[in-house]
């Protein structure tokens, strides 16, 4: 995952380093993969998605929900028994 600012501080949107692939503007339904979560749930939230791999690219903006998902789930399984 890298970080950039904005999708509009990208004047050309960058090429994909994995597969030459070009990112295209999202603003849709977002999961994530944690690491210790799994699949943590973000919303709708505007991100780049490269059209080949599928690699992602978010905005800060987009950080601060992932952020916040993972403090919701994370809270959540603390107050759920197993
Ligand atoms: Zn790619």
């Amino acid at each position: 995952m890298i970080l950039i600012k904005s999708p509009e501080m990208v004047p050309t949107y960058p090429q994909c380093g994995e597969c030459g692939g070009t990112f295209v503007s999202k603003h849709q339904a977002l999961s994530i993969e944690d690491d210790e979560l799994g699949t943590v749930r973000v919303g709708i939230a505007p991100y780049l998605a490269c059209d080949g791999c599928g690699e992602h690219l978010y905005p800060f903006d987009t950080w601060g929900l992932i952020d916040d998902a993972i403090d919701r789930e994370r809270r959540q399984r603390e107050g759920a028994p197993c």
